[in-house]
């Protein structure tokens, strides 16, 4: 989820900006083609927040916007963005490479679920292409890990930072232990290829020609999910993503019971006039998303960053996409600028000064699972915002994640339509 400090001109502005991009890049010979996940934005890696480009003219990506406005954003509305392209979100976001810590997994007190049982899961779909220390990383898998193409300056200075206060350096804190760290961040990139590294294509795209029970449909909704007589789920229904007042169309083989309609909460379904298959109280309730707030800083004019690349300088971009295209291994575009971060919880005497309110989820959550941080942050080598507005210069921008937030929200379809949005409460 993204806290945007103003939500509206905010998503005016990366409108613009993300508009700008994309009539630079009409000059550019790489091509973009949604159905199979490879966009720009996925090849061209510092292009991803083209993908947070919002009101109908990103297609990327669907936004969630909270049905209720909250006094604690001073009386705005949280975001939520979602992926809305073939590969999900692995398709469009900022392509940092984050774990959860073991404890989270343990927390689900579930059969088979623990940490220790999905480690292998875990190791098998990576090619982890860092040097490392621990015996957490897979390598044969389909999935790259990398620092990318370079790591920029300001990510050493953030980690000399961090260091002076108490952060210490870790040369891996996705390693599910470490909770109190800094990093030189690692990214779903490919070293070898400097692109993308995501699901579509690991495992889908590779496996299109050979696997003869994958059939891929794009552009399509799914509307409902069909059970045989068993509740046993055997196929979906869906209707054209671009014209859905079209028919439905079948995707499954003729199923006894094919009226029969999602799992869900039975009486909120009930309520819909949907039939229920299996009652689920819990489907929907207890939503908990992380908070994302982005601060932008201006640095000093020498400091190398995307900034000039961006606000659209002709001889720098012709250089970045030069360095791309020759050696793209080690170029500056195949990154994703964040480069740096840490994960970090609150010292004794941090804990002194948050109050009554923090110590007690402290106490109730955090105390006794050392491998949970209570925030990461991370720097980016560039503004994340719309150059337009900027005075000229260079900036970095701060991001800050709360991992585990308190409040739980809920979300809950509206309709039987399946183009309409769900009602969201990110916080009750
Ligand atoms: C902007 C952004 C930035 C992010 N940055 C990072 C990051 O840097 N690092 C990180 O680790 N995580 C990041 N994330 C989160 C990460 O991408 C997601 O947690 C992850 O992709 C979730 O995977 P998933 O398979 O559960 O769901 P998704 O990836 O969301 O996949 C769900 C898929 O189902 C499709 N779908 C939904 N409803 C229907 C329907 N009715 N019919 C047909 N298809 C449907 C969607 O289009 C989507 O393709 C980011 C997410 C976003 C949105």
């Amino acid at each position: 989820m993204l806290l945007l400090p103003e939500a509206a001109p905010l998503a005016a502005l990366l409108l613009v900006v993300l508009l700008m991009l994309t009539l630079r890049l009409r000059s550019c010979s790489l091509k973009a083609a949604p159905i199979t996940g490879t966009t720009l934005g996925s090849i061209a890696l510092v292009f991803y927040v083209r993908n947070m480009q919002r009101d109908g003219i990103n297609d990327k990506a669907t936004f969630y916007t909270d049905t209720m406005s909250s006094s604690h954003l001073r009386g705005r509305r949280s975001i939520v963005p979602c992926a809305n392209i073939l590969g999900g979100g692995s398709s469009i976001n900022f392509q940092m490479y984050t774990r959860a810590s073991a404890s989270d997994w343990d927390d689900f007190k579930s059969e088979g679920w623990a940490a220790n049982d999905l480690l292998p899961l875990m190791k098998r779909l990576e090619n982890y292409q860092k040097p490392v220390n621990n015996d957490t990383h897979g390598y044969d898998g389909p999935i790259a890990i990398s620092n990318g193409g370079q790591i920029t300056p300001v990510a050493q200075d953030f980690l000399r930072a961090s260091h002076a206060i108490g952060i210490p350096y870790s040369d891996d804190i996705q390693d599910l232990q470490t909770s109190h760290g800094a990093e030189i961040w690692a990214k779903y990139i490919n070293r070898h290829t400097g692109r993308r590294s995501d699901a579509a294509t690991a495992y889908v795209h590779s496996v299109m020609d050979t696997q003869d029970n994958l059939y891929l449909r794009c552009n399509a909704r799914v509307s409902r999910v069909i059970f045989d007589g068993n509740n046993k789920a055997v196929g979906v229904a869906y209707v054209p993503s671009r014209n859905p007042g079209r028919p439905e169309l079948w995707n499954s083989r003729h199923s006894p019971d094919s009226r029969a309609l999602r799992r869900c909460n039975a009486e909120m379904l009930r309520g819909l006039d949907i039939k229920v298959v299996s009652d689920l109280p819990g489907v929907g309730e207890e939503y908990q998303d992380h908070y994302t707030t982005l601060s932008v800083f201006r640095v000093s004019n020498e400091t190398v960053t995307t900034d000039d690349f961006l606000r659209g300088v002709k001889e720098v971009q012709q250089e970045i996409f030069q360095e791309w295209e020759t050696s793209p291994e080690k170029a500056r575009l195949s990154s994703n600028s964040i480069d740096a971060g840490f994960k970090i919880r609150p010292t004794e005497a941090e804990l002194k000064e948050m109050g009554p309110e923090f110590n007690e989820l402290w106490n109730r959550y955090f105390k006794d699972k050392p491998d949970k941080p209570v925030i990461f942050g991370s720097i980016v080598a560039g503004a994340y915002a719309d150059h337009t507005l900027l005075p000229p210069g260079k900036y970095i921008t701060m991001f800050q994640y709360l991992e585990y937030p308190a409040s739980r929200g809920k979300i809950h379809i509206k309709s039987q339509n399946p183009m309409s949005s769900p009602s969201l409460t990110v916080a009750s």
